[in-house]
């Protein structure tokens, strides 16, 4: 996976503050030379990561500030901004232009993903907008080029405009254009040539290409594997031909990042799509925020709070949050964490996205059937309100009469009381691990 290591690095950083009860200015100045590390180990740029770490340093100094949060959930507050900030902030959209076609030209060093990278464009276009997209051949230096943008295109159903090898590619663009206008398509994707390094004469072509067409998208495509030559290739490139956009591919491999994390920075240009995979779905949207968030480690928190800001009663998830810091979690909480849950998808899906919580064996167990659930609010309501709040005394004879109650198997009981222990417990690591996730994801 991508980012393994900087995730590693990062966390054991912020492990480390956590066990501090105050963070000291030698300590601040560690945990910084540790963030300074990783990152240049996981191969941003050395100017990028400069700026970074004096940012964050500036922050953290005066960020005793901020209530609620200590030293090490604050620290990790603010690299996760710094981090997306570094990345962009916002995701930034695909233009598009007025009229029809909307022309996007994309450019890269062979082997990038560029073909690939247009085949994913324009599926999601298809899929997305309902879009009549078009490509047009302008590779005329690898025969091979051509036929496997036709392989591609054939595959997601989208016509090629293509001439073979022997006419100019400016001659080829102009004609494909054309032919566009005539038969309306909306978006007109031109794959370009590329070659093992930048180069003089591709350059100058590339620009020939720009001028006639003027699209209004030029997409970079870079390896995100090539780290700091990803990051070259792309000042490369915008400095002759000014792109509009980069795309990121391989980034299900086992990149070390830093090409992610340095683009924005170094070209000030936004990196609009990554490519996870070779399939033609493998293209997502790239969102600065949730990639800190990745980076981190912090699962798919996002995910996670977008879901839990529509559903969730935010009086109701700070007071679970209060009762976890407590430890004083009981049995009335439990059903209204369930009812919760039932809202929000599964105990399973809902834990794992916590920090730290991913790899947790405990998970096995935690799911709960929502199948089962009015069972298990059965056997809470038998209890009296004293159990309720007081767990421990679910002794077996006070279990029995639990069974007996609800009309449910004293196996069920003796599961739920279990279960609630499991909750009960992760509660109590999360509680003293990460809490700041955990409270985003109350909505806190
Ligand atoms: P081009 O020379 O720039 O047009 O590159 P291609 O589109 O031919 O891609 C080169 C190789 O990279 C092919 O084997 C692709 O399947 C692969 N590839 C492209 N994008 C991705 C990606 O996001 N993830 C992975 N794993 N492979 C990719």
């Amino acid at each position: 996976m991508a980012f393994e290591g900087l995730t590693q690095r990062l966390q054991d950083t912020m492990a480390k503050l956590r066990r501090k009860p105050k963070v000291t200015e030698a300590d601040l100045k560690e945990t910084m030379r540790d963030i300074r590390l990783a990152l240049l180990e996981a191969d941003v740029n050395f100017k990028v990561v400069k700026d970074f770490v004096k940012q964050v340093r500036t922050r953290a100094a005066g960020a005793d500030v901020l209530k609620g949060l200590n030293p090490a959930q604050q620290i990790v507050k603010i690299v996760n901004e710094e981090l997306t900030k570094m990345m962009g902030e916002e995701a930034v959209a695909l233009n598009k232009s007025d009229k029809i076609p909307t022309i996007i030209m994309m450019a890269g060093l062979q082997g990038a993903g560029k073909t690939t990278t247009a085949g994913k464009l324009a599926l999601k276009l298809k899929n997305e907008q309902n879009a009549r997209p078009m490509f047009i051949a302008a590779d005329i230096y690898r025969p091979a080029a051509i036929d496997q943008l036709e392989q591609v295109a054939q595959s997601i159903e989208v016509p090629v405009f293509q001439l073979g090898t022997d006419v100019d590619p400016v001659e080829i663009v102009r004609q494909g254009l054309q032919q566009a206008r005539d038969q309306h398509n909306d978006y007109v994707i031109i794959d370009t040539a590329g070659r093992l390094q930048i180069d003089e004469k591709l350059m100058d072509e590339l620009v020939q290409i720009k001028t006639l067409a003027s699209p209004d998208e030029i997409l970079l495509v870079v390896d995100a594997m090539t780290g700091q030559n990803a990051v070259e290739t792309a000042e490369g490139f915008n400095e002759k031909l000014d792109i509009t956009g980069v795309v990121l591919t391989k980034l299900d491999g086992d990149t070390r990042g830093g090409a992610a994390l340095s683009i924005r920075a170094v070209t000030g240009k936004p990196i609009k799509f990554v490519g996870q995979g070779e399939k033609m779905d493998d293209l997502d949207v790239f969102h600065p925020d949730r990639m800190a968030s990745r980076i981190l480690g912090m699962g798919d928190m996002l995910t996670l709070i977008e879901k839990a800001q529509k559903d969730f009663d935010e009086e109701q998830a700070q007071k679970t949050v209060e009762k976890m810091r407590e430890n004083s979690f009981d049995f009335n909480d439990f059903l209204d964490q369930m009812a919760q849950m039932q809202k929000m998808g599964s105990m399973e899906d809902i834990m794992k996205m916590i920090p730290g919580m991913a790899n947790n064996p405990a998970l096995k167990n935690a799911n709960i059937d929502p199948k089962d659930m009015e069972h298990l609010k059965a056997i809470v309501y038998s209890m009296t309100p004293a159990e309720r709040e007081n767990p421990d005394l679910l002794n077996p004879s006070r279990r029995r009469r639990l069974a007996a109650g609800s009309g449910r198997p004293i196996v069920e009981v003796n599961r739920m009381i279990k279960q609630f222990n499991q909750m009960k417990k992760m509660m109590k690591q999360v509680s003293n691990g990460n809490m700041s996730g955990l409270e985003n994801m109350m909505g806190g």
